[in-house]
């Protein structure tokens, strides 16, 4: 029998009037659908927001890239010190990443050894929201349960064990006692 299908398109424009088509998600169901299959399943919707959270982030790191290219103050072209590879974990998934180096402008007092990331992850590279949703249930339940809820509503993927909640969740206690 034909099956329902829909497929889910993420439509880019990250120049305006230049959109760019990519298709993230497709969903199949029998045309006879019991109740259990009415809608999105969880699974479903975990693997459509870490395809969504797959193309978004590295657009946004390419473009960052782009505006950081000159030195804000004499406009001259900073040279490239590479890429460094960074695993940014969300409540979305993780996502890995190349982030570029630039060397510090000269009028800036910058030198050969002188260098920034176009986006800095201050060594940690956890989204703001998983850390906090980590640390709040992890201050309610056992570490072990706070990594299992999670991984099971969210598409957090690759280890969410017990150590790494509490180690997250003391990070965070860090920041909050500064
Ligand atoms: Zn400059």
């Amino acid at each position: 029998m034909a099956k329902l299908v829909w497929r889910v398109k993420l439509v880019a424009e990250l120049q305006p009037g230049v959109p760019t088509e990519t298709e993230v998600a497709r969903i199949e169901r029998d045309k006879q659908a019991n109740l259990a299959e009415l809608g999105l399943r969880l699974e479903e919707a975990k693997q459509l927001t870490a395809a969504l959270q797959a193309e978004m982030v590295p657009a946004q790191v390419t473009v960052l890239s782009e505006c950081r290219r000159s030195c804000a103050s004499c406009g001259s072209v900073l040279a490239s010190k590479g890429r460094y590879p960074v695993r940014f974990r969300s409540l979305f998934g993780d996502v890995s990443l190349r982030v570029r180096r630039r060397l510090i402008c000269p009028c800036q007092g910058g030198d050969e050894a002188m260098s920034f990331a176009v986006l800095d992850f201050g060594g940690n590279a956890v989204a703001p929201e998983l850390a906090y949703l980590t640390a709040r249930y992890a201050a309610l339940a056992p570490f072990g349960k706070v990594a299992a809820l999670l991984s099971e509503l969210l598409p957090i993927s690759g280890a969410q064990h017990a150590s790494t909640v509490r180690n997250r969740t003391r990070r965070v206690g860090e920041l909050v006692v500064r």
